[in-house]
């Protein structure tokens, strides 16, 4: 589950876990009202995993798509392309 970030007037800054599609409105602590920030954690969420994959290999993707541009080649780029939707 992710961990959001909420602001609370009396507490402060704190950490909750839950669902992505439940909403924290009130202060587990106090009862007050509380706003939520923006944390890592959703950066990550939002990007979603075609961009973890890509950072993840993207030295070795790079040296590739490097040598097939140098060969005029792009079909093994479509052909990676491909198995990532696959994957996903
Ligand atoms: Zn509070």
């Amino acid at each position: 589950m992710p961990t959001y970030e909420y602001f609370c007037e009396n507490c402060g800054k704190f950490e909750e876990f839950h669902s992505m599609t439940a909403t924290l409105t009130n202060c587990p602590k106090c009862g007050g009202e509380v706003r939520r920030l923006i944390s890592r954690n959703n950066n990550v969420i939002f990007k979603g995993s075609g961009f973890h994959i890509t950072d993840y290999r993207s030295s070795d993707y790079s040296k590739k798509a490097a040598a097939e541009s140098e060969n005029g080649s792009t079909k093994a780029a479509s052909a990676s392309s491909k198995s990532e939707n696959k994957a996903s």
